[in-house]
């Protein structure tokens, strides 16, 4: 570990609320950096690994890892294009039509979204006529947006780039963040300076996969180490509050298996929060979300489903028969490597996205192949990776299904199609 250590920390402190009292709950083992695709002259070569655990606060009930990756070794250059999922190229739509009803927003307003990846939501309040601006740390994906005309910043978001922004552009309406706040560390510190960027009538809208689906549906290989935090709705309302931001809105729906989007507007003069406030709030309690001994159950649950996913695997590969897998996300990385399914069991993995092709998949080096490969080497069975996105994976390969292909979904349950 003495190549890593230079490039993470541990975190001994909560994030929310900065106590002590943190229990690990899950240990998913050491694995290496999910959406670092080699490129296969890397072949030989062992990537840094770091553990992978979460820890659950006493306190405050934030789920968090205990090792943080220097973000600019994660984020500097990143392959996942938010643009080629349809699914969410349709949340965007949805998302942007919604703020835009919501806020009553009109074309003298600016939209800032943080975290822009490569344009894809930024660009539909842009269509909608508003003045907008993305703020993108990955280099490729700023590039990309700015060649489709979305103006974007290449930066990690923080106070000097809200200052640069409120200099230039003057303040925002609507800040947008989806899966970021999750990402980031100084998670007080991300929150101040949106609040100093925000009208007095704004709104901080954002997207965090929602820690009781996570629990529900044991999704634990959405962990990984981009996710340095698993959000209840509970520490979020700390954390806005210690930031002069007021929790208004919170609902949840489907997309990165399970997510809220929450609405927090400046703290004078915000309005009451809406019921859905509250529900999820009583809702994180009923499920007992804020006992540890819930925690561990999880965590015997997860043991459990790698156990019958690797005995289902091996038995399968006993009878000769061939597999492969579908979509080379980074939580498909995270199930593979932690269940020990390499290259002894699976072929290739399929994907969709341009610049995975012909590239290896982190830590088990599975070749990352386009779909064509389905028809010319066809497996018997077809892991399902992206299990969020299985009806679209399904039909996208409707052809493999129908010469008798089949297909294995892992989560939450192991299931065959
Ligand atoms: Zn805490």
């Amino acid at each position: 570990m003495s190549t890593t250590n230079d490039i993470c920390h541990r975190r001994t402190t909560c994030r929310v609320c900065g106590g002590r009292d943190l229990v690990r709950f899950l240990d998913l083992g050491l694995m290496p950096l999910v959406n670092r695709y080699l490129n296969s002259s890397d072949d030989g070569r062992d990537e840094p690994r770091f553990p992978l655990e979460i820890l659950f606060c006493r306190a405050c009930s934030l789920s968090q890892l205990s090792v943080v990756v220097d973000p600019k070794v994660l984020y500097s250059e990143y392959d996942y294009h938010s643009s080629v999922s349809k699914t969410f190229q349709q949340h965007c739509e949805e998302m942007a039509a919604s703020q835009w009803r919501e806020f009553g927003l009109t074309a003298q307003d600016f939209v800032v979204e943080i975290a822009s990846n490569d344009g894809c939501l930024v660009s539909k309040f842009q269509k909608l006529g508003c003045k907008v601006l993305g703020v993108e740390p990955a280099v490729n994906l700023a590039e990309l947006a700015n060649d489709a005309a979305v103006p974007t910043l290449n930066e990690f978001w923080s106070q000097a780039a809200a200052d640069r922004i409120l200099r230039e552009h003057g303040p925002a309406r609507l800040v947008v963040a989806t899966n970021v706040l999750a990402h980031v560390d100084d998670l007080h510190g991300f929150i101040r300076a949106v609040a100093s960027l925000l009208r007095p009538d704004g709104a901080l809208v954002f997207e965090v996969p929602y820690m009781v689906n996570f629990m529900n549906r044991a999704e634990f290989d959405t962990a990984y180490h981009e996710h340095l935090s698993y959000f209840l709705l509970r520490p979020l309302k700390q954390a806005l509050e210690a930031n002069g931001l007021a929790l208004a809105n919170a609902q949840e729906f489907e997309i990165h298996g399970g997510s809220i989007r929450v609405t927090a507007r400046p703290a004078s003069g915000a309005p009451a929060p809406s019921d859905g406030v509250q529900r999820l709030l009583s809702w994180e309690e009923e499920l007992g979300l804020h006992e540890e001994a819930t925690y561990l159950r999880f965590a015997s649950h997860v043991a459990m489903l790698k156990e019958e996913l690797t005995a289902f695997v091996h038995a399968l590969k006993a009878r000769g028969k061939k597999l492969a897998a579908y979509g080379a996300s980074a939580k498909g990385n995270i199930l593979l490597n932690y269940c020990g399914i390499g290259k002894d069991m699976l072929d290739y993995v399929v994907d969709d996205t341009p610049a995975k092709q012909g590239k290896l998949y982190p830590g088990n080096h599975l070749p990352i192949v386009n779909r064509s490969q389905l028809h010319a080497s066809p497996p018997n069975y077809l892991l399902l990776l992206a299990w969020n996105f299985v009806d679209e994976m399904v039909k996208n390969t409707a052809e493999y299904h129908a010469r008798g292909g089949r297909y294995i979904v892992p989560i939450p349950s192991l299931r065959v199609i």
